[in-house]
């Protein structure tokens, strides 16, 4: 199976990086040519903004948009969270996603960049241990459409638990960075769970 990260902007060595350790080769995806040539991809996490404006200038947003809606596996960390996510709130105006999951996330609902945070979280179908999350002006997620499964959830500021990390079959998305951590289990839960 050849995986791809979107390189557009964001955090996508460590993805690849991330992805080495599962013993994945990995590459760097910016032209639809290396669009075709994958089976699976990962957004990266970064800014969701910046991630569209230069997928349309690389003429890349549309391709990608149909291969994840006709079943290409993806895997979004926190803006690769929105970008995969059908409704955003406190989106920039006419902000578009590629979407694919019917969920509606808030853009930098756990707060500003000195917000950050990180943490252990417990995601039984990701691992049986926690998992160590990274949140950096992360979204959550505020409505979840039917045939969306949570695999996490965490408790914003206003004290209400929010799901962090969903399913709905071939995508998987997470609001927190895995990738930035030595913790490779939700890699390895898209490439041994949600690619099959
Ligand atoms: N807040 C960013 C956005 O809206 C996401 C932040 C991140 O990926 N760490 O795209």
């Amino acid at each position: 199976m050849r995986v791809g990260v979107l390189a557009l902007q964001g955090d996508f060595r460590e993805h690849i990086s991330a992805l080495n350790h599962c013993n994945v080769e990995a590459t760097e995806v910016r032209r639809v040519g290396e669009l075709e040539k994958i089976d699976a991809l990962i957004i990266p996490g970064g800014e969701s903004t910046t991630i569209v404006s230069l997928a349309k200038t690389f003429e890349i947003f549309e391709p990608i948009k149909k291969r994840i809606a006709s079943g290409m596996p993806t895997y979004g960390s926190c803006a690769g969270m929105i970008m995969l996510a059908d409704h955003i709130v406190a989106a920039k105006d006419g902000q578009e996603t590629f979407g694919g999951i019917d969920i509606t996330v808030r853009r930098n609902a756990f707060g500003r960049q000195v917000d950050s945070f990180e943490t252990d979280i417990s995601a039984p179908a990701i691992s049986s241990t926690p998992i160590r999350a990274v949140f950096i002006r992360a979204p959550w997620v505020e409505k979840i459409g039917k045939g969306v499964e949570v695999l996490a959830s965490y408790e914003g500021s206003d004290s209400k638990a929010h799901a962090v990390a969903v399913r709905q079959d071939h995508l998987l998305a997470t609001a927190f960075h895995p990738e930035i951590t030595d913790d490779y289990s939700v890699h390895r839960y898209f490439l041994e769970k949600v690619c099959k």
